[in-house]
């Protein structure tokens, strides 16, 4: 285990910068996730904490060791694709011990540590299985054995849930998110999938083109989006513009007491889905739709004067429904300048 650091890592490809002056650092045994729209460089970034990737600038340290020229074979990390790629000719067990193997770890030594992590995992029983006849969480389970196996510096996760079914990656995602704090593994866990992101790991790095915009704990990068693309990609959050003067927001088409804001003229402010309080306060609008997401209900509401903004509407939605008349109340202190 070890603590990662990229300091000022840009990676260019002809053109592109596919990684823009981006430093992070990993503490031993956390999990940061990154997190990002598709092409916005996470598996860059991966491929360069791995060494599959060489940085243009910057440097990659493991506990101050410089490795931006390191190949990843002197680098020990322990990778997990999305497809697991998992060897069909080999059984779960010769998946596992191969990495070892590789390192020249002997016969029962490298058995030995293949069953303790298959029964950590939980799959010991399958140890003489192809992997070709498992499910696609067991095989999850076994590619993340097969990169324990080789007692990594770091272990890098790339998008490890792609092509599992939503109900299984629901499932997985709280059952890896404990399995990665009890391991106690230095871990990068990249994904498009920001829900996922916030609830497996200690900390997650949100970036867009290339660019690092948040790094924060998920509660944070949620609550104080630090601009309006974390506001709009951790989740879906209402950016209202206004001004703030005299202690008071004014939106344009409603104003509220707002004594802890500073006075700007031109503030932009996130309010979260379920900041607003439905049933009365200053704001009016009419319900253009209601939608189901996740166990939630919410609804669009066009807001007289001003913008739609999305309202987290209670329970099963209160029998509220389109073309309905709608009162919100807002708190200042749930608004938050982007
Ligand atoms: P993500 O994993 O976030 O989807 P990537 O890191 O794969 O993003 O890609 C970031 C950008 O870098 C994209 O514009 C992609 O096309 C470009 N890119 C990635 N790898 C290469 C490469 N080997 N050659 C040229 N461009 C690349
Ligand atoms: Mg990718």
């Amino acid at each position: 285990m070890s603590e990662v650091a990229l300091d000022h890592v840009t990676k260019r490809f002809d053109s592109t910068t596919a990684v823009d002056d981006v430093s992070l650092t990993i503490a031993d045994g956390e999990v940061l996730g990154v997190v990002g729209p598709s092409g916005c460089g996470k598996t860059t970034t991966l491929r360069l904490v791995a060494g599959f990737e060489t940085a243009t600038d910057g440097a990659i340290r493991y506990d101050g060791d410089d490795v931006t020229h390191a190949p990843p074979e002197n680098r020990n990390v322990g990778l997990v694709f999305q497809s697991y790629a998992l060897f069909d000719n080999m059984s779960v067990l010769g998946n596992v011990t191969f990495g070892p193997k590789m390192h020249g770890v002997g016969k029962t030594e490298r058995r030995e540590r293949a069953f303790e992590l298959l029964e950590l995992l939980d799959i010991a029983e399958l140890a003489d299985r192809d992997p070709r006849t498992l499910s696609g969480g067991q095989q999850q389970r076994v590619g993340l054995a097969r990169a324990l196996a080789i007692e990594p510096r770091i272990l890098l996760l790339d998008e490890p849930m792609t092509g599992l079914d939503a109900k299984l990656k629901q499932s997985l995602r709280t059952e890896l998110g404990e399995l990665l704090d009890d391991l106690g593994v230095t871990t990068l866990y990249v994904t498009h999938d920001q829900e996922q992101a916030m609830a497996m790991c200690d900390r997650i790095a949100v970036m867009n083109d290339g660019v690092v915009e948040q790094v924060g704990s998920p509660a944070d990068v949620y609550e104080s989006p630090a601009n309006e693309f974390v506001a709009n990609f951790v989740g879906t959050s209402n950016v209202l513009s206004g001004s703030v003067r005299g202690g008071r927001v004014d939106f344009g088409f409603a104003a509220i007491e707002a004594p802890d804001l500073p006075a700007r003229e031109d503030a932009n402010l996130a309010v979260r889905p379920a900041d607003f309080t439905v049933g009365s306060g200053p704001i009016s609008g009419e319900v253009r739709n209601v939608f189901y997401l996740g166990g939630t209900v919410q609804a669009v509401a066009a807001l007289d004067g001003g913008p739609e903004v999305t309202v987290a509407l209670d329970g099963d939605g209160s029998g509220i429904s389109k073309g309905d008349r709608l009162d919100l109340g807002l708190d200042a202190s749930d608004l938050h300048l982007v």
